[in-house]
Protein backbone atom coordinates (compact mmCIF):
# COMPACT_ATOMS: atom_id res chain seq x y z
CA UNK A 1 0.00 0.00 0.00
CA UNK A 2 2.44 2.26 0.98
CA UNK A 3 4.51 1.67 -2.51
CA UNK A 4 0.66 2.34 -3.98
CA UNK A 5 0.32 5.42 -2.51
CA UNK A 6 4.03 6.91 -3.30
CA UNK A 7 2.98 6.50 -6.71
CA UNK A 8 0.44 7.92 -6.77
CA UNK A 9 1.33 10.60 -5.27
CA UNK A 10 4.46 11.13 -7.70
CA UNK A 11 1.71 10.43 -10.85
CA UNK A 12 -0.30 13.56 -9.32
CA UNK A 13 2.68 15.74 -9.04
CA UNK A 14 3.61 15.06 -12.69
CA UNK A 15 -0.19 15.84 -13.47
CA UNK A 16 0.82 19.33 -11.88
CA UNK A 17 4.24 19.54 -14.22
CA UNK A 18 2.69 18.38 -17.20
CA UNK A 19 -0.84 19.57 -17.43
CA UNK A 20 -0.46 19.76 -21.57
CA UNK A 21 0.64 15.82 -21.36
CA UNK A 22 0.20 14.30 -24.98
CA UNK A 23 1.21 12.22 -27.46
CA UNK A 24 4.00 13.98 -29.18
CA UNK A 25 3.19 12.27 -32.36
CA UNK A 26 1.01 14.32 -35.27
CA UNK A 27 -1.94 12.45 -36.36
CA UNK A 28 -5.71 12.71 -37.51
CA UNK A 29 -6.72 9.19 -37.20
CA UNK A 30 -5.84 6.08 -36.23
CA UNK A 31 -4.29 4.94 -39.51
CA UNK A 32 -2.15 7.66 -39.05
CA UNK A 33 -0.84 7.13 -35.64
CA UNK A 34 0.20 3.62 -36.42
CA UNK A 35 2.21 4.82 -39.28
CA UNK A 36 4.14 7.52 -37.31
CA UNK A 37 4.34 5.34 -33.78
CA UNK A 38 6.32 2.80 -36.27
CA UNK A 39 8.56 5.31 -38.04
CA UNK A 40 9.26 6.26 -34.31
CA UNK A 41 11.29 3.67 -33.88
CA UNK A 42 15.24 4.61 -33.16
CA UNK A 43 13.69 8.03 -34.26
CA UNK A 44 12.40 11.37 -31.95
CA UNK A 45 8.51 12.44 -32.31
CA UNK A 46 10.07 16.07 -33.63
CA UNK A 47 11.55 14.22 -36.61
CA UNK A 48 8.80 11.88 -37.34
CA UNK A 49 6.41 15.15 -37.40
CA UNK A 50 8.39 16.36 -40.01
CA UNK A 51 8.03 13.71 -42.16
CA UNK A 52 4.49 12.78 -41.88
CA UNK A 53 2.88 15.84 -43.76
CA UNK A 54 4.55 14.60 -46.81
CA UNK A 55 3.60 11.10 -45.95
CA UNK A 56 -0.12 11.36 -44.93
CA UNK A 57 -0.80 13.58 -47.78
CA UNK A 58 0.17 10.96 -50.65
CA UNK A 59 -0.88 8.32 -47.95
CA UNK A 60 -4.73 8.47 -47.49
CA UNK A 61 -5.60 4.79 -46.88
CA UNK A 62 -4.66 1.42 -45.75
CA UNK A 63 -4.70 0.84 -49.46
CA UNK A 64 -2.47 3.23 -50.70
CA UNK A 65 -0.15 1.54 -48.13
CA UNK A 66 -0.82 -1.70 -49.60
CA UNK A 67 0.05 -0.50 -53.41
CA UNK A 68 2.58 2.19 -52.20
CA UNK A 69 5.64 1.83 -54.54
CA UNK A 70 8.58 0.92 -51.99
CA UNK A 71 11.31 3.02 -53.64
CA UNK A 72 8.79 6.06 -53.01
CA UNK A 73 8.16 5.53 -49.39
CA UNK A 74 11.39 4.86 -48.82
CA UNK A 75 12.48 8.44 -50.08
CA UNK A 76 9.84 10.01 -48.26
CA UNK A 77 10.25 8.05 -44.66
CA UNK A 78 14.44 8.40 -44.87
CA UNK A 79 15.20 10.67 -42.77
CA UNK A 80 13.60 8.83 -39.39
CA UNK A 81 16.35 6.16 -40.19
CA UNK A 82 15.85 2.26 -40.60
CA UNK A 83 13.43 3.25 -43.89
CA UNK A 84 13.65 0.08 -45.43
CA UNK A 85 12.60 -2.12 -42.14
CA UNK A 86 10.40 0.55 -42.07
CA UNK A 87 8.78 0.35 -45.30
CA UNK A 88 8.41 -3.28 -45.16
CA UNK A 89 6.30 -2.90 -41.97
CA UNK A 90 4.15 -0.38 -43.23
CA UNK A 91 3.54 -2.09 -46.61
CA UNK A 92 2.60 -5.13 -44.83
CA UNK A 93 0.50 -3.17 -42.42
CA UNK A 94 -1.36 -1.70 -45.18
CA UNK A 95 -1.86 -5.63 -47.01
CA UNK A 96 -2.82 -6.93 -43.47
CA UNK A 97 -5.20 -4.17 -42.52
CA UNK A 98 -6.87 -4.55 -46.09
CA UNK A 99 -6.79 -8.12 -46.56
CA UNK A 100 -8.08 -9.17 -42.23
CA UNK A 101 -10.05 -5.56 -41.06
CA UNK A 102 -11.63 -3.82 -43.64
CA UNK A 103 -8.58 -1.45 -44.48
CA UNK A 104 -9.79 -0.04 -40.71
CA UNK A 105 -7.23 0.13 -37.73
CA UNK A 106 -8.60 -2.47 -34.88
CA UNK A 107 -9.58 -1.04 -31.82
CA UNK A 108 -8.34 -4.34 -29.92
CA UNK A 109 -4.62 -4.73 -28.35
CA UNK A 110 -4.57 -8.68 -29.57
CA UNK A 111 -5.46 -8.08 -33.18
CA UNK A 112 -2.94 -4.78 -33.03
CA UNK A 113 -0.37 -7.00 -32.35
CA UNK A 114 -1.02 -9.55 -34.58
CA UNK A 115 0.22 -6.37 -37.80
CA UNK A 116 3.27 -6.02 -39.29
CA UNK A 117 5.59 -3.71 -37.32
CA UNK A 118 3.35 -3.46 -34.41
CA UNK A 119 4.34 -4.55 -30.70
CA UNK A 120 2.62 -3.82 -27.28
CA UNK A 121 4.34 -0.64 -27.02
CA UNK A 122 2.59 0.74 -30.59
CA UNK A 123 -0.60 -1.02 -29.50
CA UNK A 124 -1.13 0.27 -26.57
CA UNK A 125 0.01 4.02 -27.84
CA UNK A 126 -2.39 3.82 -31.04
CA UNK A 127 -5.33 2.18 -27.99
CA UNK A 128 -5.00 4.99 -25.54
CA UNK A 129 -4.88 7.83 -28.18
CA UNK A 130 -7.11 6.67 -31.10
CA UNK A 131 -9.79 4.75 -29.29
CA UNK A 132 -9.35 5.94 -25.81
CA UNK A 133 -8.78 2.51 -24.13
CA UNK A 134 -6.66 2.72 -21.29
CA UNK A 135 -2.87 1.42 -22.05
CA UNK A 136 0.85 1.62 -20.73
CA UNK A 137 3.09 2.56 -23.23
CA UNK A 138 6.61 1.09 -21.91
CA UNK A 139 8.98 2.94 -23.94
CA UNK A 140 12.67 3.34 -22.60
CA UNK A 141 11.60 6.64 -20.27
CA UNK A 142 8.68 4.84 -18.83
CA UNK A 143 10.92 2.15 -18.09
CA UNK A 144 13.77 4.26 -16.87
CA UNK A 145 11.66 6.20 -14.49
CA UNK A 146 9.65 3.79 -12.99
CA UNK A 147 12.66 1.95 -11.62
CA UNK A 148 14.02 5.03 -10.55
CA UNK A 149 10.97 5.55 -8.99
CA UNK A 150 11.34 1.98 -7.24
CA UNK A 151 7.91 1.49 -8.44
CA UNK A 152 9.30 -2.24 -9.50
CA UNK A 153 13.02 -3.74 -11.17
CA UNK A 154 11.65 -5.72 -13.73
CA UNK A 155 13.54 -4.94 -16.90
CA UNK A 156 11.52 -6.96 -19.55
CA UNK A 157 8.66 -4.28 -20.91
CA UNK A 158 6.11 -6.65 -20.53
CA UNK A 159 6.65 -7.20 -17.05
CA UNK A 160 6.72 -3.47 -16.49
CA UNK A 161 3.56 -3.22 -18.18
CA UNK A 162 1.54 -5.41 -15.97
CA UNK A 163 3.66 -4.63 -12.78
CA UNK A 164 2.91 -0.98 -13.20
CA UNK A 165 -0.68 -1.39 -14.37
CA UNK A 166 -1.25 -2.95 -10.25
CA UNK A 167 -0.30 0.13 -9.04
CA UNK A 168 -3.01 2.61 -10.93
CA UNK A 169 -6.47 2.43 -11.96
CA UNK A 170 -6.92 1.90 -15.46
CA UNK A 171 -8.32 4.97 -16.15
CA UNK A 172 -5.08 6.86 -15.23
CA UNK A 173 -3.18 4.53 -17.63
CA UNK A 174 -2.86 6.59 -20.98
CA UNK A 175 -2.02 10.27 -19.16
CA UNK A 176 0.33 8.12 -17.06
CA UNK A 177 2.35 7.44 -19.48
CA UNK A 178 2.23 10.33 -21.76
CA UNK A 179 3.50 12.08 -18.28
CA UNK A 180 6.60 9.61 -17.42
CA UNK A 181 7.59 10.53 -21.34
CA UNK A 182 7.37 13.79 -20.55
CA UNK A 183 9.33 13.65 -17.90
CA UNK A 184 12.03 11.47 -18.78
CA UNK A 185 12.41 13.63 -21.78
CA UNK A 186 12.54 16.92 -19.57
CA UNK A 187 14.09 16.43 -16.62
CA UNK A 188 14.95 13.10 -15.42
CA UNK A 189 17.20 12.28 -18.35
CA UNK A 190 18.77 8.68 -19.43
CA UNK A 191 22.66 10.25 -18.78
CA UNK A 192 22.19 13.48 -16.89
CA UNK A 193 18.90 13.03 -14.62
CA UNK A 194 18.67 16.94 -13.48
CA UNK A 195 18.27 16.04 -10.08
CA UNK A 196 18.97 19.00 -8.49
CA UNK A 197 16.13 20.81 -9.80
CA UNK A 198 13.54 17.84 -10.00
CA UNK A 199 10.24 18.90 -8.28
CA UNK A 200 10.01 15.16 -7.54
CA UNK A 201 13.48 15.05 -5.57
CA UNK A 202 11.54 14.78 -2.47
CA UNK A 203 9.40 11.69 -3.46
CA UNK A 204 12.12 10.21 -5.65
CA UNK A 205 14.83 7.06 -4.37
CA UNK A 206 17.28 8.06 -7.19
CA UNK A 207 17.43 11.61 -5.91
CA UNK A 208 20.77 12.01 -6.14
CA UNK A 209 22.39 9.84 -9.44
CA UNK A 210 22.28 13.16 -11.42
CA UNK A 211 23.43 16.39 -11.27
CA UNK A 212 22.80 18.11 -7.60
CA UNK A 213 24.09 21.07 -7.93
CA UNK A 214 20.96 24.11 -8.90
CA UNK A 215 22.31 25.87 -11.42
CA UNK A 216 23.98 23.05 -13.38
CA UNK A 217 21.23 21.03 -12.82
CA UNK A 218 18.45 23.82 -14.06
CA UNK A 219 20.60 24.11 -17.33
CA UNK A 220 19.97 20.27 -18.25
CA UNK A 221 16.53 21.11 -18.21
CA UNK A 222 14.30 21.13 -21.49
CA UNK A 223 10.76 22.42 -21.53
CA UNK A 224 8.94 22.03 -24.44
CA UNK A 225 6.78 25.85 -24.43
CA UNK A 226 6.40 28.58 -21.53
CA UNK A 227 3.23 27.25 -19.87
CA UNK A 228 5.23 23.61 -19.27
CA UNK A 229 8.44 26.42 -17.55
CA UNK A 230 5.42 27.74 -15.55
CA UNK A 231 3.50 24.54 -14.64
CA UNK A 232 7.36 23.68 -13.15
CA UNK A 233 7.69 26.99 -11.46
CA UNK A 234 4.48 26.96 -10.22
CA UNK A 235 4.64 23.64 -8.68
CA UNK A 236 8.30 25.10 -6.98
CA UNK A 237 6.65 27.73 -5.60
CA UNK A 238 3.90 25.60 -4.04
CA UNK A 239 7.02 22.76 -2.08
CA UNK A 240 8.93 26.25 -1.28
CA UNK A 241 6.07 27.53 0.51
CA UNK A 242 5.40 23.82 1.95
CA UNK A 243 9.09 23.70 3.45
CA UNK A 244 8.64 26.99 4.91
CA UNK A 245 5.21 26.11 6.95
CA UNK A 246 7.26 23.03 7.83
CA UNK A 247 10.00 24.80 9.01
CA UNK A 248 7.53 27.38 10.77
CA UNK A 249 5.36 24.09 12.98
CA UNK A 250 8.73 22.44 13.85
CA UNK A 251 9.86 25.88 15.41
CA UNK A 252 6.81 26.14 16.75
CA UNK A 253 6.87 22.65 18.39
CA UNK A 254 10.24 23.33 20.03
CA UNK A 255 9.24 26.01 21.46
CA UNK A 256 6.11 24.90 23.25
CA UNK A 257 8.03 21.84 24.56
CA UNK A 258 11.07 24.19 25.84
CA UNK A 259 9.11 27.49 27.48
S1 LIG B 1 15.14 13.18 -8.53
FE1 LIG B 1 16.59 12.65 -10.17
S2 LIG B 1 16.28 10.48 -10.56
FE2 LIG B 1 14.50 11.20 -9.39
S3 LIG B 1 12.96 11.76 -10.93
FE3 LIG B 1 14.09 13.60 -10.45
S4 LIG B 1 15.74 13.69 -11.99
FE4 LIG B 1 14.94 11.59 -11.96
Amino acid sequence: MALVRRARKINRLLADLYPDAHCELDFANPLELIVAVILSAQCTDVRVNQVTPALFARYKTAEDYASADRIELEELIRPTGFYRNKATSILGLGRELCDRFCGEVPGRLEDLVTLPGVGRKTANVVLGNAFDVPGLTVDTHFGRLVRRFGWTELEDPVKVEHAIGELFPKSDWTMLSHRLIFHGRRICHSRRPACGACPLASLCPSHGIGELDPVKAEALLKPASAREAAAVAEVRKRQAAQKLRAAAQRRARVEVAQP
